[in-house]
């Protein structure tokens, strides 16, 4: 589904990612961990093709075609989803409004008919229950005046509706509290399926308590140096992230 094959940029004429490889297959959550300023919100600007990032060497492949290649938009509708991708707030432009333009942009990508307004609405209600968000959100500007958790709760279900095929969440927020990380959690756990993938971008192992991961990475000087499964987050709890890193400096 997708495959990072010795990826390698630069932000602002400074080397970040420095030969990251990884491999998602369809079914599959990943959980990349590792320290501050390691290189993991970099690899999802880069995924989500932010301009400043320049990528210097490597290549992306998603769903058989060239990411690095694909027009911003188009990667959005191809079913890539990630999570900051529309934090910004937008007066005068409701959510509603906002999160059907996205659901029927991806629609049609798919061939699918779309939602009109009345079948959008109801779709949105019954799934922000399920978040725990009020109906009076859909009327409001997009994010303006959200809290940090309110955010956060429609970046989950925006994912909800999007159905995307490959959902990356960089969960950056330090200050989100363990109601916020539950609903992310349980938005995650909920859109889990044979053919849709996720990668959770974390340094908190708690969050891992509520997702299960499949494949732990951590993620160092901004290349991957340690892979396994959950109980690789167990350890990294217990012992940090010293004896990963280290571990590596000693490699040729
Ligand atoms: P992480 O998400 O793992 O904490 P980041 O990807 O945010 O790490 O940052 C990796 C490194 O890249 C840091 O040294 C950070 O200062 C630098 N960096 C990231 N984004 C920018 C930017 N827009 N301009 C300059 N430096 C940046
Ligand atoms: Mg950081
Ligand atoms: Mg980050």
């Amino acid at each position: 589904m997708l495959s990072i094959n010795n990826l390698h940029a630069s932000v602002e004429g400074k080397s970040i990612l420095k030969g990251l490889s990884l491999e998602v297959k369809a079914g599959e959550i990943h959980a990349i961990m590792g320290p501050n300023g390691s290189g993991k919100s970099t690899l999802s600007q880069v995924l989500a093709g932010r301009q400043d990032y320049t990528v210097t060497d490597g290549s992306v492949q998603w769903l058989e075609q060239d990411l690095l290649a694909m027009p911003i938009e188009e990667r959005a509708r191809s079913g890539l989803f990630l999570a900051f991708q529309y934090p910004i707030e937008i007066p005068g432009v409701s959510n509603a409004y906002f999160l059907r333009a996205a659901v029927n942009a991806a629609r049609r990508h798919q061939g699918l008919p779309e939602l009109d307004a009345m079948d959008f609405i109801q779709r949105a209600k019954a799934e922000m229950k399920a978040v725990g968000m009020r109906e009076e959100f859909l009327y409001r500007s997009l994010n303006e005046g959200f809290s940090g958790g309110e955010k956060k709760r429609n970046e989950v279900l925006q994912m909800i509706l999007l159905e995307p095929k490959l959902a990356i969440l960089d969960e950056t927020d330090s200050g989100l509290d363990i109601d916020a990380l539950k609903v992310v959690a349980d938005g995650v756990n909920r859109m889990r399926s044979p053919d849709r993938s996720m990668i959770v971008i974390t340094h908190y192992q708690r969050l891992l308590d509520y997702i299960v991961p499949d494949y732990v990475h951590v993620l160092a000087g901004g290349r991957i140096v340690r892979s396994g499964g959950r109980e690789l987050a167990l350890e990294l709890e217990q012992q940090g992230y010293g004896w990963v890193t280290q571990a590596d400096k000693r490699q040729p």
